[in-house]
């Protein structure tokens, strides 16, 4: 709570004295934006501004915020419990999020592991590979093969299979496990699959068959290694290949899931179910730290079956109820809306609104797919002058390298959608004007 004497100016001060924020320094290079209060798709500045949230809390506010019916959730289960352990106890709230996941996610996955943040879920879902390979006798089985221009979140299995370039290997070089990469996925989503898209894949996989563990991905939209749509074809290709060189597939579906892509979950795109799935950022609609891991019976049964005698897993706030009640409302509230319709609107609206950049100088790619809208550009977009861009246009956008992008809330109007395209093609003219600027000083 904000404490009498600390204005909006004092808070930022206290914050840039003692808070570490994503990926920054202390104090940081930009000043954070303070946030008072949020509603529906809005954030309600300190400065007195209300700005459109065009990322959606990275993906996860897809109902928008503040909403009744998620409010209510909260306060129903507050009022019966917090929260409870979960070792040897178990509550309402989890047992029919559980069912509900398993009925909703692709065929084959009927088992459930909680846990409080998506990379946690990435290394779950690695140590479920590890510990089915283990059990039976397998332990050379424990590299992961992955592919470029991936984010698997940031604890130490999880950075050793993101982006090795774009990543944070270089960092922890000496510390992190060393995994096999392929190529970038390929083709771009509407475009024609070659099977030459695949081979390094394919012969990586053959040649390294016996310490491959598991396959781990991002389904069709690789998401912050680099903002990339890639075609059905390929997935359903690693889907066929792992089942040929008897691997497991982890996909992880934390960005993607819940019906970002224009599907529930982007698995649907190529009509494949993976032996693992991760979901975490909108299953709680945002509201609480939460994440999955899904796998089929079998793997379950084959852990299960090994010396362990389990899953060696288990966080302090595994499945907490207050999660669990507002993911099960969250989810029942995206069923029963037309969340389908409601993302197709948003993906003409993004379509037709980024539109006009395609061409623009600095500008190298548009691309958009269900409520994702990216402009990729030449040059890394200035994080200070886009965001203040942004914000006198009335919408909060937070770009990263060379990559402007947007993920509207499902419930975004048209006109919503479009005061952020136009912000978005505001800061890329802008760009433009600055590089001109530039040239000019420089000629004189
Ligand atoms: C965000 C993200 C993660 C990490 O989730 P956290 O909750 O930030 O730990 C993992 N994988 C993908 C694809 C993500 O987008």
């Amino acid at each position: 709570m904000q404490q009498p004497g600390y204005g909006p100016d004092a808070l930022v001060a206290l914050d840039r004295q003692h808070l570490w924020h994503p990926y920054s320094a202390i104090p940081p290079t930009l000043d954070p934006v303070l946030v008072e209060r949020a509603d529906g798709v809005r954030l309600h500045l300190g400065d007195g501004r209300d700005v459109i949230d065009a990322m959606s809390s990275w993906w996860a506010t897809i109902h928008g915020y503040n909403h009744a019916v998620l409010n209510e959730a909260v306060g129903r289960q507050l009022d019966d419990m917090a929260h409870v352990m979960f070792g040897g106890l178990t509550h309402r709230p989890a047992i029919e999020l559980g069912a509900l996941l398993c009925a909703l996610t692709p065929e084959g996955l009927d088992r459930v592991f909680f846990s409080d943040s998506g990379s946690v879920a990435v290394e779950v879902a690695i140590k479920m590979a590890l510990q089915h390979w283990g059990t039976q006798g397998h332990p050379e089985r424990h590299r992961l093969l992955t592919v470029r221009s991936g984010y698997h979140g940031d604890t130490f299995m999880a950075m050793s299979v993101c982006d090795p370039d774009t990543g944070m290997h270089h960092l922890f070089d000496n510390t992190l496990p060393r995994q096999l990469f392929a190529p970038t996925p390929m083709p771009a989503f509407d475009q024609p699959f070659d099977p030459g898209n695949i081979e390094e894949f394919e012969r990586l996989l053959a040649s390294h068959q016996r310490e491959i563990a598991a396959v781990i991905l991002e389904p069709i939209v690789q998401g912050a290694g680099g903002m990339r749509f890639y075609a059905p074809a390929y997935l359903a290709r690693v889907r066929a290949l792992c089942d040929d060189y008897d691997t497991l597939l982890i996909a992880d579906e934390i960005a993607t899931g819940f019906g970002r892509t224009g599907k529930l979950f982007a698995c649907e795109h190529a009509g494949i179910s993976p032996d693992i799935l991760c979901v975490g950022k909108a299953l709680t609609g945002g509201y609480v730290s939460m994440a999955a891991t899904l796998c089929t019976a079998e793997i379950a049964e084959t852990i299960s079956g090994g010396e362990g005698g389990g899953l060696m897993h288990g966080p302090t706030f595994m499945a907490n109820p207050l999660a669990c009640a507002v993911a099960l409302a969250s989810i029942r509230l995206l069923l029963a809306s037309r969340w389908d319709q409601q993302v197709a609107r948003i993906e003409v609206a993004l379509r037709t609104g980024l539109e006009p950049a395609r061409g623009l100088p600095g500008v190298d790619d548009v691309r958009v797919l269900g409520s994702i809208g990216v402009i990729e550009t030449t040059d890394p977009v200035p994080m200070a002058q886009a965001q203040a861009i942004g914000l006198d246009h009335g919408v909060w956008l937070r770009p990263f390298g060379r990559l402007l992008y947007t993920m509207p809330a499902y419930v975004s109007t048209y006109d919503e959608v479009s005061t952020i395209t136009d912000a978005m093609l505001a800061i890329v003219a802008a760009l433009d004007d600055g590089r001109t600027a530039e040239r000019a000083i420089t000629a004189t």
